[in-house]
Formats: structure tokens, C-alpha cells, sequence
């Protein structure tokens, strides 16, 4: 079974051929970080005016470099929400053309699942699961009882995990997007800074990072107004330290509330090194198999919504050719 994916949600344009919804034989990801940089973030008429330039070679590649012809294909999917509303409306219209010139069926596909069921390109989900997301614009615990069947156990009351880091490296100097950077300095230094742990030993599994958020910032204002020069490293390490705390510790609070055999790490703050070297070690002595796919595959990426596809192509979930994007998509509509 072959599958033509689309995800154009934000700022990657992105198409990948998926076989059998775990093999990858093409993913193209056409990044527009840049074009964006100097803007502090993503700018979504800039956005989708580069997603409509670079799309048709974007496809053109991901079909070559597959091998394949439109003949071999089973169905095209997209990721048709959430995201900006630009920016997802250039996929669902470049995968609407390509099904209805080739007459093929239609897979609309939520982004989020798609971030989760990155970790089916690694190995075969065994259910029920837990997927911690983590990305730029989500942080929550998915309790998945089965295929294609998402339940949001914990979310964040306000700032995404990866909205924090890229807001707070802004305040570092570091340009967007600032996780990655911030994570490497994060390795340098040591947690002088004890920042709060937002909601850290409240019962439920909800999250918080705008208090850790304005702690930072507040920290280097105050220095900057009494010509103190803090030191980078430790601000990040700080940071990092009070994230990926919280993180650990509503996991393991989901874990223990839901026992599942897998955790699924998903999103593009998945490649957080601090976050995996934590995890890993909360989770070594115990029967729980910790998934955080590879780094192409946290951030956005067509290849995911490729396997996410072949969950909904079984489902016979097919979406019809007047399919519109949905920026507010929910799991409740997914
Ligand atoms: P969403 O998936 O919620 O719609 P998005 O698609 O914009 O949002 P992703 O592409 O999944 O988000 O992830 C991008 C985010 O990941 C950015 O905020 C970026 O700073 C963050 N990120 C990337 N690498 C790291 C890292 N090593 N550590 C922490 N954050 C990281
Ligand atoms: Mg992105
Ligand atoms: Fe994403």
C-alpha cells in the first residue's frame, strides 16, 4: 500500500510516498526558516506564499525519489488542521488536485496525530499508548486505547512548550526557532536560577509555562536595568531544568493513572535532548518502551501524516474533494 502525503500546516512544505504506513520512501521537507528568521517568527503571508512556490517541485521530488508513478499509489492525504489557515490550504488543494486527476481516494489528516504516529516509522505501536506532545503549538498527554482513537488526558492552560523556549530564546539573543539552541546551551551550564515548576504537584495533568516564561524574562530585565550580565548557559540550563521537570513529572503521573506498554514522545520539542535523557532515565527500570522518533521526524514533516494515513485509509476515513482546512482542528473532529 502506498500513500502520497501533504503537510503544509506552518512553515515546512513537506511530501512523502509512505508504504504500509511504517516504510519511508521519500520525504521531502522544504523549509522556509529564513525567510521567517528575521521576523522573530513565522509570518503567514510569507508562509503561504512560499508554500504555493515551492509545492509542485516538492511533490515532483518526493515522486521521484521514490520511484513510483501516480499509478502505484493507493491514496493522497493531507493534514487539513490545525494550522494556518494559508499556509494548510496549499496542501488540501495540491492533494485534492492530485486525487481527483488520478482518481484516487482522499485521507484528511489532523497534524497532531500525525506528530504522534511519527513513531510508527520507528517501530509498530502497541496499545493502548500515551504520546506526550510537545510541539510549537501544543503540549499535552494523549491517552490512545487504540488506532486512530486520541484522548486528551493533559494540556497546557496556556503557552506550548515550544512557544516558551522560542519566546525566551528571542530574550537570549538566539533567532527563531530557538529550541534547538537553547537546548545546547542548556548542556553547558547549571540550575542557579530555580525557576518555578508551574503546576508541578497539582493533581491533574495540565500544564502551565507562562509563570516560567515571565520568570525568565523578568530575571534578565532586571539584570539589564542594574548592568548585570547573567550568564546564557545557566539561564538556559534553568529553563531547561524547570521544562523538562514538569514535563517528566506529569508524565509519570499519566503513566501511573494509565498503564501502557508505550510512551510516545511527538513534536518538535521530541528532539530535546534533556527532555529524552530524562525520560529515558525515568523510564529504565521499568516495563515502558520510551518512542522519540529521529530528529527529521519531531518537527514538521509529510512522512508522518503518511503514517497517520494508513490508520484512517483502514478506517475507510476518506475525506470528499470539497474538503476545506480547519485551523481550530480538534481530536474531537479528528
Ligand atoms: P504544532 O505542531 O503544535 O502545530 P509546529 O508545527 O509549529 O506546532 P513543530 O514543528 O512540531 O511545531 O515544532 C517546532 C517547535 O519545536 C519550535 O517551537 C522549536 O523551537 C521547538 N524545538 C525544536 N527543536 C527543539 C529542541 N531541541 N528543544 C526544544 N525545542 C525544540
Ligand atoms: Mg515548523
Ligand atoms: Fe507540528
Amino acid at each position: 500500500e502506498l500513500i502520497l502525503a501533504f503537510e503544509s500546516s506552518c512553515d515546512e512544505t513537506s511530501v512523502a510516498v509512505i508504504k504500509n504506513g511504517d516504510t519511508i520512501l521519500s520525504n521531502i521537507i522544504a523549509t522556509q526558516i529564513n525567510s521567517h528568521k528575521r521576523f522573530g517568527g513565522v509570518v503567514p503571508e510569507v508562509a503561504s506564499r512560499h508554500h504555493v512556490e515551492q509545492i509542485t517541485e516538492v511533490i515532483d521530488l518526493a515522486m521521484k525519489e521514490a520511484k513510483v508513478t501516480y499509478d502505484d499509489l493507493d491514496a493522497v492525504a493531507v493534514t487539513y488542521g490545525p494550522g494556518l489557515i494559508g499556509s494548510l490550504l496549499i496542501g488540501v488543494t495540491a492533494a485534492k488536485t492530485v486525487a481527483f486527476a488520478h482518481n484516487l481516494p482522499l485521507l484528511p489528516i489532523n497534524h497532531i496525530a500525525g506528530h504522534i504516529y511519527a513513531a510508527q516509522l520507528v517501530k509498530p505501536l502497541v496499545y493502548p499508548l500515551l504520546a506526550l506532545v510537545v510541539s510549537g503549538g501544543h503540549t499535552e498527554l494523549v491517552y490512545m486505547q487504540a488506532a486512530g482513537d486520541f484522548k486528551i488526558i493533559g494540556d497546557t492552560r496556556d503557552d506550548a512548550a515550544g512557544e516558551a523556549y522560542d519566546k525566551i530564546g528571542r530574550v537570549l539573543g538566539i533567532n527563531y526557532p530557538a529550541g534547538k539552541e537553547v537546548d545546547r546551551l542548556a548542556h553547558l551550564g547549571q540550575d542557579t536560577f530555580n525557576f518555578p515548576r508551574a503546576m508541578d504537584d497539582s493533581e491533574d495533568l495540565d500544564f502551565s509555562f507562562s509563570g516560567l516564561k515571565s520568570a525568565f524574562i523578568n530575571t534578565v530585565h532586571h539584570a539589564d536595568q542594574i548592568h548585570e550580565t547573567l550568564s546564557r548557559e545557566d539561564l538556559a540550563t534553568s529553563f531547561q531544568a524547570a521544562v523538562v521537570d514538569v514535563l517528566t513529572h506529569k508524565t509519570l503521573r499519566a503513566l501511573h493513572d494509565h498503564p501502557v506498554s508505550q510512551l510516545v514522545v511527538a513534536g518538535g520539542v521530541a528532539a530535546n535532548q534533556g527532555l529524552k535523557e530524562r525520560l529515558t532515565k525515568e523510564l529504565a527500570n521499568t516495563d515502558i518502551d520510551l518512542i522519540v522518533p529521529p530528529l527529521r521526524l519531531c518537527g514538521d514533516n509529510a512522512a508522518m501524516i503518511g503514517a497517520a494515513a494508513h490508520v484512517a485509509l483502514a478506517k475507510k476515513q476518506f475525506g470528499s474533494l470539497d474538503l476545506s482546512a480547519d485551523p481550530g482542528l480538534d481530536f474531537d473532529h479528528a
